[in-house]
């Protein structure tokens, strides 16, 4: 965590030296908007130890900015008055394999005179997870990151500038030139990209991430990775460091890689699915011995809890117009309010795994892409799942099948329930939701309102492949 401490003064000095001794010159502090894009402010090494001691100093103009770098009218952010200090976590900071040079380290935002800066979204997720902790409940989690890889187009349609669109001319989706041909999930993808997916084994390995898979996925030129479960915050921080290491191993290979919830409009997307696991110290809420599903009471009020805020969760998870683009029946993206026991349709998947395994069983939100900032997404659903658990929620039948292939009249007598199909949808549920005002806070969540409703109103009436287009780089 950030701080003033002169201990860490003295470790910051010592992790210089190291690093410097490492070859590394720069280092890449970074934050996520509310928006969803990684914010960087970088030091040369040297200057580590003075950013660990004073912070370096960014705007708060950019917790109202929108993934495309206009600012959201907010009541508390978004003028350009004042500065906010970034102070980069020590025990996080990696040096980056793919950058050589580099090294990274999330940071937690203060104010001048030190007080935490209410619109933290790390010191969210972390006073979240407190929160579970103080209710004597630990959360492991790990994100599952897709993307889809192209040809890097010629550099003049990387660069904005002044007055130009930002996200570049509108490039239609039949311009993307995919480098690999083969199907999905198919072992000929892995052999046509072979050295590249080395490369991002080899460079996560380096970094001491813990992968648990990296293949090939449904849609054109799309993979995945996922990592292993950690504290909240660790998984947020891991998922950041993962998407900046693909796109960086991509760039060395002439390759762009797309983390936008819709690459293509009207294809599968790319989703960034959240897995949790419930635990009391060292036991596992998933293993109770004679439970139905192995659940505890408290996981099936967590995860009642969980599910039951999903359509406003959706503002946190979902943030994007283009999320809705993604957010179709039938694409294994949860676009239905339920859950399932293994059902890669279901919003909320219970992964029930080997029953002799007393780590195997966790749960997943499959709804969420990569275009949430992962800070807000974890503390959201602990704060969904502590407010379940008081309240003593429920979990409803499980759902086996595709309730998209079932008509309205099905799902109806099953009580099922389409998940906003729109980000204004989604905006009115968070704005009703007391629990997660509560848990934002006023200045949080009034941002993130406001950058929601800036980008909701920037694509009103935009067709679906103008979302998609506008989005496919931003992320
Ligand atoms: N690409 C799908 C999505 O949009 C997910 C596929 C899967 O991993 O189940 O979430
Ligand atoms: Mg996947």
């Amino acid at each position: 965590m950030g701080t003033r401490d002169p201990e860490q003064w003295a470790e910051a000095r010592q992790v210089a030296a190291r690093l410097d001794a490492e070859g590394v010159r720069t280092v890449a502090l970074t934050w996520v908007d509310n928006a969803g894009i990684t914010r960087v402010k970088a030091v040369p090494v040297r200057r580590l130890p003075q950013a660990v001691r004073r912070g370096v100093g960014m705007s708060p103009v950019f917790d109202a900015y929108t993934s495309e770098d206009a600012t959201a009218p907010s009541a508390h952010l978004g003028g350009p008055d004042g500065d906010l200090r970034l102070f980069p976590d020590l025990d996080r900071i990696t040096v980056l394999a793919a950058q050589p040079g580099w090294a990274w380290a999330p940071v937690d935002r203060y104010e001048q005179l030190g007080a935490p800066h209410p619109a933290c979204q790390r010191q969210f997720a972390r006073r979240m997870t407190d929160r579970a902790e103080a209710a004597g409940l630990r959360l492991r989690m790990g994100f599952e990151t897709e993307w889809v890889v192209t040809r890097a187009p010629a550099p003049a349609n990387t660069t904005a500038s002044a007055g130009t669109d930002p996200a570049g001319p509108a490039e239609g989706a039949d311009a993307l030139e995919y480098p690999c041909a083969g199907p999905a999930y198919g072992m000929t993808r892995v052999v046509e990209l072979s050295d590249y997916l080395r490369d991002i084994a080899e460079a996560l390995a380096l970094q001491g991430i813990d992968v648990l898979q990296l293949h090939p996925e449904y849609a054109a030129g799309q993979f995945e990775v996922s990592t292993a479960p950690a504290d909240p915050v660790r998984a947020a921080d891991e998922v950041v460091l993962v998407r900046e290491t693909v796109r960086a191993v991509s760039v060395r290979h002439g390759l762009r890689a797309s983390f936008a919830p819709s690459v293509v409009a009207g294809e599968v997307g790319n989703g960034c699915h959240l897995h949790l696991s419930l635990w009391r110290s060292d036991d596992s809420l998933h293993r109770e011995a004679g439970a139905q599903w192995g659940l505890a009471p408290d996981a099936v009020r967590f995860l009642g809890g969980v599910l039951h805020a999903l359509p406003a969760l959706l503002a946190i998870g979902c943030p994007s117009p283009a999320s809705y683009l993604r957010l179709a029946p039938s694409r294994w993206a949860g676009a239905y309010q339920c859950w399932g026991v293994e059902n890669r349709e279901a919003a909320l998947r219970l992964v029930t795994g080997d029953p002799d395994d007393p780590e195997g069983g966790h749960a997943e939100v499959k709804s969420f892409d990569a275009a949430a900032n992962p800070y807000l997404a974890v503390g959201a659903v602990i704060a969904a799942g502590l407010h379940g658990m008081a309240a003593g929620a429920a979990l409803p039948p499980p759902v086996t099948g595709d309730p998209g292939l079932w008509g309205v009249r099905e799902r109806a007598r099953r009580g099922i329930v389409r998940l906003p199909a729109s980000l204004p949808e989604a905006v009115e549920h968070l704005e009703k939701s007391a629990p997660l005002a509560e848990a934002l806070g006023e200045v949080l969540l009034g941002a993130v309102l406001a950058v929601r409703r800036a980008e909701a109103a920037r694509f009103a009436g935009s067709a679906a492949g103008e979302i998609a287009a506008a989005t496919r780089w931003r992320y």
